[in-house]
């Protein structure tokens, strides 16, 4: 018999809250009518204090990656140099990206787990002085790491580079402060920290990075940052079909966001995070990132002997607690709990009650039963 509860603790996508669901099971309206005008202003106009920004944000019906091609696009000419921080998966598609159009991609390898040093990203601006960009993560999902992106934007916003940043599991977990820090793109996705499906990526641009788009040439339809700006900003409308329902559950989202206050919801996820770094001593397990731990999503390592994938198949197949493994070469190695969005510190009980058990059944005895709960536990009691 498969659990008859299950719990969504993946790093995306997370769970979505029932005042959502209902919002987004409502008749679909017209999206050229009033109405739906309406609704497309408020959400984007909320989405700014999330992003830091008091730039437009501009919607896109497409997965996040949507969002990281189109800034690709609509930043860069073919034949153009950026310089982008490989980090894990994502920083890695940022790479990919630059080559399918053309690009020169110069890449800062780094070690999973480590945030990039802003000495490297200097020295491969100086190495390589045409590039028009730097691509980066702030949260690297992967690797559950975080980069100083407040950093790299005091470097960027004195040379002529723009700095791109993927926000995605980072938007909506902790403090992101667009305009401050010089961000000239920031993007983010609706299935992480939003409290919503899968389907919906937002994007911001700064002047510079407006500037910019208007000279690029690069050849693009669907995603076509300028021309969905004029249309959403000064005709309150999309380009192509929106997705509506998606768009009416962030409305609703982003007002349950605002209404808890981002201090608290900040505060919560990072509450949420430390909870379950707790966790990892008192279960003789390691964390991938104890430097920079994103506050959205945490990696204990597995010991050697321990199959991670096999603990989070008996989490998700007889418990019914979903967490992610470990990809590339972490495969076997990482268990990867998410704490984004709607989640509660309380679920962290949860979630680590069942990586008790999962380990346990794996061949990992060395702790005490109870012993990771009791630590998500006094984490919890200390309070925010
Ligand atoms: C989830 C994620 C993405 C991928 O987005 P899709 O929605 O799967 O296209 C990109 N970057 C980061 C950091 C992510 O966590």
């Amino acid at each position: 018999m498969p659990p008859i509860k299950k719990y969504l603790f993946t790093p995306g996508p997370a769970p979505v809250p029932p005042e959502v669901l209902l919002e987004m099971a409502r008749p679909i309206i017209h999206h050229r009518t009033p109405e739906f005008s309406a609704i497309l202003d408020q959400a984007r106009e909320r989405m700014q204090p999330l992003m830091g920004t008091s730039q437009e944000v501009i919607l896109l019906a497409s997965s996040g990656s949507g969002a990281m091609e189109a800034a690709v696009t609509n930043l860069l000419k073919p034949g153009d140099q950026a310089v982008f921080v490989d980090g894990g998966k994502f920083g890695e598609r940022w790479g990919r990206l630059l080559s399918a159009y053309g690009m020169t991609g110069h890449r800062i390898k780094v070690e999973w787990g480590q945030a990039v040093r802003p000495e490297q990203v200097e020295e491969a601006l100086t190495a390589h002085p045409e590039s028009r960009a730097v691509f980066m993560q702030t949260s690297e999902t992967s690797t559950c790491a975080i980069h100083p992106v407040a950093r790299i934007g005091g470097l960027t916003r004195r040379r002529d580079v723009m700095l791109v940043v993927d926000g995605i599991t980072s938007v909506g977990v902790f403090d992101q402060k667009m305009d401050e820090w010089g961000v000239d793109a920031l993007l983010t996705g609706s299935q992480k920290a939003l409290m919503l499906p899968p389907g919906l990526a937002m994007i911001a641009l700064s002047d510079r990075a407006l500037a910019r788009a208007k000279e690029v040439n690069t050849p693009k339809f669907y995603f076509d940052l300028l021309r969905e700006l004029r249309l959403q900003r000064d005709e309150h409308t999309t380009a192509w079909t929106p997705a509506v329902s998606l768009i009416a559950g962030l409305n609703k989202s982003l007002e349950m966001i605002l209404a808890e206050g981002l201090p608290a919801v900040f505060a919560r996820h990072q509450l949420m995070a430390e909870a379950v770094r707790a966790a990892a001593p008192a279960l003789g397990l390691k964390l991938i990132a104890p430097e920079n731990p994103a506050p959205g999503v945490t990696g204990l390592l597995t010991p050697s002997a321990i199959d991670s994938g096999k603990v989070v198949r008996h989490m998700r197949d007889v418990l019914g607690v979903s967490v992610q493994g470990g990809q590339d070469h972490m495969k076997g190695k990482l268990v990867r709990i998410g704490h984004m969005g709607y989640v509660s510190p309380f679920d962290m009980l949860i979630a680590i009650g069942a990586l008790e058990i999962a380990l346990q059944q794996a061949g990992h005895h060395n702790f005490e039963p109870g012993a990771g709960v009791a630590a998500v536990q006094k984490r919890i009691e200390r309070g925010v």
